[in-house]
């Protein structure tokens, strides 16, 4: 029984809070052996919880807000920044992130497994998917150079979609992303981007691969489109509609608002101002309401105005519109349902030891996610820290 180390105290196992546990870890397997109630208070004032989940991120590996450093920043820089950026992710608590398309998670996803990366598990999209002159293609750059810097595959018909999804599945990839409009990156008026055939032709190759399939997707033409083609999950969901939250719901689609993007982005572009208030004022109460599942995705590039470490922004955004105990869910158990991972997201016998605790009881004041008050990280049953010698 030596490899069986204990955690107690107060505990959200991803549905439900427990006054006070014991957690039989076995650190050889990672795996969780049991979680017990325990009669009696404890006296720490702590609460044990899954490991966070990111389920909408990028690693640009540049402080800029710009498209053009984001393409053209030099790949050994941008590698030891976005590196640093996964240490600050899982110092955070947040032991599984979903990377939607960026030039580096790919091979930082294969490290992190070689237990040569201190970072998350990442499920990386590889590269993201979009038409030609779509809404990240930088444009500045003449198409041949457009196709060497950029992080997405330019798309003109099914079967280039299909083979760009094979690509990726090639290179590594466990989720697929697909941009089904624009959002204003480079300017412009809103506008859905690839047709329902392209889309569907991304979406069924990748369900053939058993991986799920996420669709940017702003404005409820998109939001349709995507909707039509497949997608296991609509991000961002700007202008979603009632029907289409009642769809949602009845087909298991998930709905990532990515709130923490928006509040921490300003822009001049009028018509993506007023999406964005009416996001904030109406779509995500349409979706809740309609009891579409929602999971956590910041968005964060790991820019300067984006900075990862501080992903559990979305928790407390979420939770104004969700209650805290909803906004913990979307962060654990429903995160991990939304990327169709089924051992990790709950402090449950027979999962995955992802297992933080934090300073103070979140339930209570959604606050005590944040860094700061991280105190203990374990990923895959090895400890990342431990500052206050909560394990036994
Ligand atoms: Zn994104």
């Amino acid at each position: 029984m030596e490899d069986i180390r204990l955690l107690r105290g107060r505990t959200f196992d991803g549905q439900n809070m427990i006054e006070n546990a014991e957690i039989g870890i076995n650190i050889k397997s990672g795996i969780i052996e049991y979680v017990d109630e325990i009669n009696g208070k404890n006296n720490l004032d702590i609460t044990i919880l899954p490991g966070l989940i990111d389920t909408h991120i990028h690693f640009f590996g540049s402080e800029s807000d710009q498209l053009i450093d984001w393409v053209l920043t030099d790949n050994v820089l941008l590698t030891i920044k976005s590196v640093y950026d996964a240490e600050a992710l899982l110092d955070a608590g947040f032991t599984t992130v979903r990377t939607m398309g960026d030039k580096v998670s790919l091979g930082m996803s294969k490290a992190e497994k070689l237990r040569i990366l201190k970072g998350p598990r990442i499920i990386s999209s590889g590269y993201s998917i979009a038409e030609t002159g779509g809404n990240d293609d930088p444009k500045f750059l003449s198409h041949e150079l457009s196709k060497e810097f950029s992080y997405s595959y330019y798309c003109d018909s099914p079967w280039e979609c299909r083979k760009a999804v094979r690509m990726n599945i090639r290179n590594g990839a466990e989720s697929i992303k697909a941009y089904s409009s624009r959002s204003f990156v480079g300017g412009g008026k809103l506008k859905t981007e690839l047709t329902v055939d392209e889309l569907s032709a991304i979406s069924d190759e990748a369900h053939v691969a058993h991986l799920k399939a996420a669709a940017h997707s702003y404005g409820p033409d998109a939001i349709q489109n995507s909707l039509d083609a497949n997608f296991d999950s609509i991000e961002h969901g700007l202008g979603i509609t009632e029907d289409q939250a009642e769809f949602m719901k009845k087909k298991d689609i998930f709905y990532v608002p990515t709130l923490s993007v928006y509040r921490a982005k300003v822009s001049s572009n009028q018509e993506r101002n007023e999406l964005v208030k009416k996001h904030f004022e109406k779509d995500i109460s349409i979706a809740f309401n309609a009891g579409v599942k929602i999971a956590t995705g910041t968005d964060f590039l790991g820019t300067r105005n984006e900075p990862h470490g501080l992903n559990a922004s979305e928790i407390i955004y979420l939770s104004e519109f969700t209650g805290n105990i909803y906004a913990l869910k979307a962060a654990t158990s429903l995160a991990a349902e939304c990327l169709g991972l089924n051992n990790i997201g709950f402090v449950k016998k027979g999962f995955q030891a992802d297992i933080i605790s934090v300073k103070g009881d979140p339930l209570k004041e959604i606050t005590k996610v944040r860094r700061g008050n991280v105190i203990f990280v374990m990923k895959k049953g090895e400890i990342i820290k431990d500052i206050e010698n909560l394990i036994k």
